[in-house]
Formats: structure tokens, sequence, C-alpha cells
């Protein structure tokens, strides 16, 4: 059974992407390979690579968007983790059948050619779940 492959990335909120850039550059030794800006949600997003792992910085690019809530209410910090999974729509279907509460019954596009769909964290002990499939 693999339902979820491994940690795809860590999401970390940030208040200011470009300062928060240069900071992981120099935790990490590398810069981030790609920068995206996903509408929806309202967020600069840039990812850094951790050997088979990412680190995700997302920065608001409005007050009331997501991050900026988050922001707001928690501070700066970890937001989400998010595991690849094989097949997006059967993972969801399981994980309710399980008793999570989803958040999105059906996987939208998210950042970095991934379909994505969030997991409540009043489901999964306070933390954020991103299940994420990548597209081909
Ligand atoms: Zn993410």
């Amino acid at each position: 059974m693999d339902h979820i492959k491994k940690i795809e990335h860590l999401g970390i909120a940030v208040k200011d992407i470009n300062a928060a850039n240069k900071l992981y550059e120099k935790l990490l030794g590398v810069p981030p390979y790609k920068q995206e800006a996903v509408e929806s949600e309202a967020v600069i997003t840039s990812f850094f690579k951790v050997g088979e792992s990412k680190i995700e910085l997302l920065a608001s690019t409005k007050e009331d968007g997501p991050i900026g809530k988050f922001i707001a209410k928690k501070g700066e910090g970890i937001h989400h983790i998010a595991f690849d999974v094989e097949d997006i729509h059967k993972e969801l279907t399981r994980l309710e059948a399980e008793g999570f509460q989803l958040i999105n019954k059906e996987p939208k596009q998210g950042a970095d050619n991934k379909l994505v769909a969030f997991i409540h964290p009043k489901s999964t002990n306070g933390v954020l779940v991103e299940l994420c499939q990548e597209r081909n």
C-alpha cells in the first residue's frame, strides 16, 4: 500500500518573500529554483530543493488572503505539510471515507505544476495537510 509516497514539501508562511528568499538561500546554500504567483490563493511562492523534498515559502499578496490571515493569527512559521500522492482523486475519496475533513473535495491547480487539495487541520491534530500530485 503506497497511498502517500513522501513528504513533497513543507510550506512556510513568510511576510516578505524577498527577505525570506535571501535568508533561506543562506540557510540551505542554494537559491530558490522557482518563484511563482498563485492568483487564486493570493500568494507568491518560492521553492527550494532539499534532497528529495522541498521548502515552499508563501507570502500573501493581500492582507485578507489565506496566508495573510494565517500570519495575522499565528505569525510566520510552518503553514502546511505536503504529501506526494500517486492518485489525488483516489486519496481524497479514501481519506474522506476515513473521516478526514476535506477543505477541497476536488483537486485544484497549485504551484509547481501540481494538482493539490487540502485537509482541514481540525482533523489532523492541528496540521494543515496538502496532498499533491505531479501533473503530467
Ligand atoms: Zn504547498
